[in-house]
């Protein structure tokens, strides 16, 4: 799950931060809502959670413009933080789109809570199942499988190897760039190496080339899948 946070208070963000990620997530933070409205034009993230007090553009400015289709294509869950007086704020940022609010300061159990059920009725709305050749993701379910003859093959994916496919699966036919494989393997974070996107592009290959589907390397670019010329007996 890869939450973007955007809050300019260093120590409340990189509070927050720390909390999320203890709690599993990839957590991207951004400082500005100029800078999540541009990140959220490229980057696919699982959910917002978004200040209100922003200098700038504000919280709710921001909220009001990622609803506009052209900059959110999908219905990414959008949780608003509040001052404790600012009752009108919090109105009107239900009113602009947002699915939720927290009164600052918070605990963090209460926020965890809260993104759980966000991420639980947004997953059940898009519970999209991913596909390319006889590949089959199923994202609500988290299950990955392969259709032989009419036979359900379930693959056994790790959580990275999982987050490599379906990244992989939602760009095909389109290539994936390595840089963003990366990104989405780490959130921002400088932990993994980008040896490690080969390791699991290697393993992936070994799980995939049985069912027929090739995972080619672009030089200098990335990866793409495939259906492989001659598909195995
Ligand atoms: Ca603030």
């Amino acid at each position: 799950m890869r939450l973007l946070l955007v809050e300019d208070d260093v120590m409340v963000a990189s509070g927050i931060k720390l909390g999320l990620t203890d709690a599993g997530y990839a957590v991207d933070w951004v400082g500005s809502g100029e800078r999540a409205e541009e990140v959220l034009k490229t980057e696919v993230f699982d959910l917002a959670i978004i200040d209100i007090g922003l200098p700038n553009m504000d919280g709710l400015e921001l909220t009001r413009r990622l609803r506009r289709p052209e900059v959110a294509s999908r219905a990414m869950p959008v949780l608003i933080l509040t001052a404790r007086d600012a009752l009108q704020d919090r109105v009107r940022g239900l009113d602009m789109g947002a699915d939720d609010y927290m009164i600052k300061p918070f605990e963090l159990p209460e926020l965890l809570a809260r993104l759980r059920a966000l991420l639980r009725r947004s997953q059940a709305a898009t519970s999209a199942v991913l596909s390319f050749g006889p590949i089959e993701l199923d994202t609500a379910n988290r299950r990955a499988s392969a259709n032989r003859d009419g036979q359900s093959v379930n693959i056994e994916l790790g959580p990275r190897e999982w987050t490599v496919m379906e990244y992989l699966l939602i760009h095909a036919p389109k290539p994936a760039s390595k840089d963003k494989l990366l990104q989405a393997l780490t959130g921002w974070d400088k932990e993994i190496t980008p040896n490690a996107v080969e390791v699991y592009i290697s393993r992936l290959r070994g799980k995939l080339e049985p069912h027929g589907i090739a995972l080619r390397s672009i030089r200098g670019f990335g990866y793409r899948l495939e259906i492989a010329d001659v598909p195995p007996a």
